[in-house]
């Protein structure tokens, strides 16, 4: 009750909700306290939570920020929400997202732009933004995400929570609705890393349902968090520090690099060589991979249908017309282009090459460091409207996020010393499975 009533008393101005569920939140949260009666809770038993729109919920409207998806009521919950329901999480609602979850501000969503609680002019990041904007206003108290190229670290960063974006395969995602399927991963959105450790807790793990979902062991996350630190070797990559850096943002990240030193950690310059491709490299994987998944929305098995279509070839361009908003648009005409015959080549392939770059530059820094840190955004959060017209600008909100999916490896945002009044993020990224650890170094500081 209590957050359903500060969801209806501020939603309003942060349109951070695309759809809210009291009647079902209520009643599981009936359902959590028998079970705490019964002496029978976890951990997040009665924890009221909301999911991005993007993860399919039994019976509920699952938009996708899209008006593609405006009239789908997903017919099964993703093993991601069914995690969390079982573990005794009600759901409060579904929360805006950028359409697609293409985009870093959020203002792609078909349902208009969410606002950044910490200054209402100013975007949320994305495209987890409602999750980021709910959680920071204190309109839930955690929320998944999804991270394709920074979309929970972006927006965690600029609304000042902590966002973990776990590695490849670490959470599974059937019934989470694919953008790039070899990039995408679910994660969460807390107000702390002991919250996001609790939440990671009952998401993670192996699904037979995702055949790249890691069969490995999850880790208690729980018990390692208070680890101390002395010894840790951090690099800072100097890809990372240099040019386009917000001197606010740089100030912030070098107070908290101190703080890490007055905690026994141990700093080195290090060098991710090819990081500087990753932006450009991810603008081919990507729309690629969007181009052949959002062909299934054809308007003949689900999502929005033209009126009246004159014939099949008129339905199906007329309802994607229709259906889809102008940066989706794009991307799925980039991804069809880069895949074509003749195009394939100089473009798609050269871009599966550099990945690996990617990929082995982190390899080789992770065999002289423990943890990778620098910001995770070049800026604070930017005016609604400044970069809508520059798509280019606005996918270089990404530069320092998007190695990290390329190579498919854990990070986590965590908010340090605001710059002028807002929130400014910090980045840590381990190795493959070292979730534990990051959210352990997170915990430190916080
Ligand atoms: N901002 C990036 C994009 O527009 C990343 C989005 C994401 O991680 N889903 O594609």
């Amino acid at each position: 009750q209590h957050y359903l009533a500060r969801i209806e008393r501020l939603d309003p101005a942060l349109n951070s909700y695309i759809s809210v569920t009291a009647e079902q939140a209520l009643a599981a949260a009936d359902q959590a306290d028998a079970r705490l009666r019964a002496g029978d809770a976890g951990p997040l038993t009665g924890i009221p939570i909301a999911h991005k729109d993007i993860f399919c919920t039994d019976g509920i409207k699952t938009s996708c920020g899209s008006r593609m998806l405006d009239n789908f009521i997903a017919p099964y919950d993703a093993t991601v929400v069914e995690r969390l329901r079982a573990a005794g999480c009600p759901t409060l609602g579904k929360t805006n997202m950028d359409e697609f979850a293409m985009g870093s501000s959020n203002e792609t969503s078909f349902y208009g732009p969410v606002r950044n609680p910490w200054d209402t002019e100013r975007v949320p990041g994305g495209s987890s933004g409602g999750s980021a904007a709910a959680v920071a206003a204190g309109l839930c108290a955690a929320a998944t995400g999804t991270d394709t190229g920074g979309s929970i670290r972006q927006p965690a960063a600029f609304c000042g929570v902590t966002g973990l974006k776990p590695t490849y395969g670490r959470c599974s995602r059937w019934g989470m609705i694919a953008f790039a399927s070899s990039l995408d991963q679910a994660g969460v959105l807390a107000r702390s890393a002991a919250d996001a450790a609790l939440v990671l807790q009952a998401m993670a793990g192996f699904d037979e349902r995702d055949s790249t979902s890691a069969d490995a062991p999850v880790p208690d996350y729980g018990t390692t968090l208070e680890s101390p630190i002395d010894g840790l070797k951090i690099g800072l990559p100097k890809e990372y520090f240099g040019e386009g850096l917000d001197a606010g943002v740089a100030a912030s990240v070098e107070a908290a690099i101190n703080e890490y030193e007055a905690l026994g950690a141990t700093v080195s310059e290090i060098s991710l060589p090819n990081a500087p491709l990753s932006v450009p490299v991810y603008y081919v994987v990507a729309p690629a991979e969007c181009s052949s998944n959002l062909a299934r929305f054809d308007g003949v098995r689900y999502g929005h249908r033209c009126e009246a279509p004159a014939d099949l070839e008129d339905l199906y361009k007329r309802s994607r017309a229709e259906g889809f908003g102008a940066e989706v648009k794009r991307r799925i005409m980039i991804g069809t282009y880069v895949l074509s015959a003749g195009y394939y080549d100089a473009y798609y392939l050269k871009a599966q090459q550099l990945r690996h770059l990617i990929s082995d530059d982190f390899r080789r820094a992770f065999e002289q460091v423990d943890v990778i840190l620098g910001p995770t955004t070049p800026s604070t959060a930017f005016a609604l409207g400044a970069k809508t017209d520059d798509p280019v600008a606005m996918y270089l909100n990404d530069i320092y996020t998007i190695a990290t999916n390329l190579a498919g490896l854990p990070g986590v945002s965590i908010p340090v010393a605001p710059a002028e009044g807002m929130p400014v993020g910090l980045q840590l990224i381990g190795d493959v499975f070292q979730e534990g650890r990051l959210l352990n170094i997170a915990h430190r500081l916080q």
